[in-house]
């Protein structure tokens, strides 16, 4: 018998329970991924991730070829390109990993009614895409967790089962037709600072982090320049990296660094089984402020500068400059330009969002709008109306300024704290910087915000 395996969000052959299952219940396998029409036109599908994508096939489909197998390729609808694959090689079944988002589940529907017409079985598998599928743990009297705490503490005690080893032999229907694999070096338009994707290369990232970071973790997660954290999240968005063994090999070195980490992939989790329950967040506010956001001309020249990184406040800048070099923005910087541009400038949180998605390799509709939502006092976070101050945020988290000056070299020769304050510079000193002045006072920001919140 022949079992079809549709890669999504789980490029890796490492802890993949569909696959195992497949090989469990078939001779023959086709690994197959649909490069699919509808993602296009949505227009998620931008450079950064589409050449990370491209790595990760170009991967996947040498670890299958190692193994005697090879990756399929089609692209097209999913579920037409699942119908044809199935009608060529007779399978009897198709297997997938469970999605999430209102794409994800809209697919899945497109799949299991052209799968019914065909009287093929979909198995849809939980635990490949998130640690825990969302709604494995409820609070009484809701569909989900809004809080971040009771969720983490109930999470906590579930039990995850021991993450799969990758297969040793992958036998593939011969003669199937497979278009050829996305090579990265045709993709235009990618950050010059693009990290690798592939499983290989999440491998590699993992032990690295195991040895050298992890332990450190939880004292050095916010420090900017140090740039400590794992750079993960792009291989968790494409599953090139599996949660479940992300998560049980932390807990099994145990520690302070381990710990922490554990709690940031629950909040992976956490966005995910928000977004599963309320598809709408991707684009409504999830908790509606009735915000009159600022929007016309004097508005779009601010989006322009917060988008340039010419915001005048030289954190925000240098992270806003980071996305675009790299297509990755350290967490700390996430918080205070998402803050700055929906708290400081007033400018809908959606803007940020999107521009967001335009450049991040590991944008991801749950992590991302939700994590918006949650700056923007729309979302999860029980403070709504905190706003975060870039000035103290800079001195706080970058406190030799050496974050600020990496990336925002018209500053490069301010010594030490007195980056993040160019304004304080005697006259002709800063005329020598070719650096704006600030869009906004803070205080002026403060009070409008608070004018247009109707809040103390
Ligand atoms: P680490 O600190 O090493 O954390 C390990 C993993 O935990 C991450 O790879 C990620 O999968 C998960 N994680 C950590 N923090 C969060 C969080 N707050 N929410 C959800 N998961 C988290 N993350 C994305 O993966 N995609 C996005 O599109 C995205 N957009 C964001 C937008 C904003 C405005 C903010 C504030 C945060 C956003 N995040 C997003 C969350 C977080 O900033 C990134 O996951 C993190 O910076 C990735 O770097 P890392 O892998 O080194 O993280």
């Amino acid at each position: 018998a022949v079992s079809v395996v549709l890669f999504t969000s789980d490029l890796r052959l490492h802890d993949h329970p569909p696959l195992r299952a497949a090989l469990a219940s078939a001779d023959e396998v086709v690994p197959l991924f649909v490069l699919d029409r509808g993602v296009r036109e949505a227009g998620f599908d931008v450079p950064n991730r589409r050449a990370f994508l491209a790595d990760c096939l170009t991967d996947l489909d040498a670890a299958l070829r190692e193994r005697g197998g090879r990756l399929v390729v089609r692209s097209g609808r999913t579920a037409e390109e699942v119908a044809r694959v199935v009608a060529e090689t007779g399978a009897a079944e198709v297997r997938v990993a469970a999605g999430v988002t209102h794409y994800a589940a809209r697919r899945e529907e497109a799949l299991r009614s052209a799968l019914a017409g065909l009287d093929r079985r979909l198995h849809v598998h939980d635990g490949v895409i998130t640690a825990l599928p969302p709604g494995a743990v409820l609070p009484s009297g809701s569909d989900h967790y809004a809080v971040f705490t009771p969720y983490f503490k109930r999470w906590s005690r579930e039990r995850l089962r021991d993450p799969l080893g990758a297969p040793r032999a992958v036998r593939v229907p011969e003669g199937l037709a497979s278009e050829p694999v996305p090579a990265r070096a045709d993709i235009a338009g990618t950050a010059p600072g693009l990290a690798p994707g592939g499983e290989s290369e999440g491998r590699r990232r993992l032990l690295a982090w195991r040895r050298a970071g992890l332990a450190g973790y939880e004292d050095r997660h916010d420090d900017l320049p140090g740039d400590a954290t794992s750079r993960l999240s792009p291989h968790l968005h494409f599953g090139t990296l599996s949660p479940v063994e992300l998560v049980q090999r932390a807990r099994s070195l145990g520690g302070p660094g381990a710990e922490a980490f554990v709690r940031q992939l629950c909040w992976r989790d956490f966005h995910h089984q928000m977004l599963a329950a309320r598809p709408a967040a991707a684009h409504a506010d999830y908790r509606p402020r009735r915000d009159l956001w600022r929007s016309g001309s004097e508005a779009a020249g601010d989006i322009a500068a917060w988008k340039a990184g010419r915001t005048g406040y030289p954190v925000v800048d240098a992270a806003m400059r980071q996305l675009r070099h790299e297509g990755w923005m350290h967490n700390r910087g996430r918080l205070l330009t998402a803050s700055f541009l929906t708290k400081t400038l007033y400018i809908d949180w959606r803007v940020g969002a999107r521009h967001f998605l335009d450049h991040l390799v590991d944008g991801d509709i749950a992590n991302n709008q939700l994590n918006w939502q949650w700056v923007a006092g729309t979302g999860a976070d029980t403070r709504p109306n905190r706003v975060l101050n870039p000035v103290r945020q800079g001195r706080r988290f970058d406190p030799d300024g050496d974050y600020v000056r990496r990336w925002v070299p018209e500053l490069s020769g301010l010594p030490g704290p007195a980056v993040h304050e160019p304004w304080l510079l005697p006259a002709p000193e800063r005329a020598r910087h070719d650096y704006p002045e600030p869009l906004v006072t803070l205080p002026e920001a403060l009070d409008r915000f608070r004018r247009a919140r109707d809040v103390g």
